[in-house]
């Protein structure tokens, strides 16, 4: 796996101390919605996804969700070149799931939208495999991987990328 780790991608530390959490049944896939640029996964354009994970983790920090985050909201972060960011990691609870199902779930997000990247490319899916069996590996994460919207009300993560889930979220 391509592990970018937050020094790699300038991440700013969380303001105050994780909360850490033992196992989870599994991990919850998310996708960045909105629009991604069409062109994001050009081979040239991985700079872009950088400066995508930077600004989503200021937007979380400053309160962009009504809710003021301790750090980005995600475990980890994939994007279309094969690349899987650290976001808080393994054994830390999340902020990305809903009120009630962050200790349940770790969250990893797919830089993917729902307008111009909208149909995730291999490199994405089986940057998502390695995220799950990072977390698997790492951080006793259970065998099941699930969308945001089971269990919450969200189009999240599209569907596209759901269908993938629904499927069993193998590897292209
Ligand atoms: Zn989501
Ligand atoms: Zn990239």
């Amino acid at each position: 796996m391509q592990l970018i780790t937050r020094a790699d991608w300038h991440a700013k530390k969380p303001s105050t101390s994780y909360t850490r959490l033992a196992s989870t049944k599994g991990v919850k896939i998310h996708y960045t919605g909105g629009k991604v640029p069409a062109d994001l996964p050009d081979a040239d354009n991985h700079e872009k996804c950088v400066d995508l994970v930077r600004d989503i983790q200021r937007m979380h920090m400053s309160g962009g969700r009504g809710e003021t985050y301790i750090d980005l909201g995600y475990n980890m972060v994939c994007c279309p070149h094969r690349r899987t960011f650290m976001g808080r990691g393994p054994h830390v609870l999340p902020a990305a799931n809903g009120p009630g199902l962050n200790s349940g779930h770790y969250a990893v997000l797919a830089l993917l939208g729902n307008t111009g990247f909208t149909e995730p490319n291999d490199d994405l899916l089986n940057a998502l495999v390695d995220a799950i069996e990072y977390l698997r590996e790492h951080g006793d994460a259970g065998h099941e991987v699930k969308g945001h919207r089971d269990g919450y009300d969200t189009d999240c993560p599209g569907d596209p990328l759901y269908h993938w889930v629904r499927g069993g979220a193998e590897r292209p």
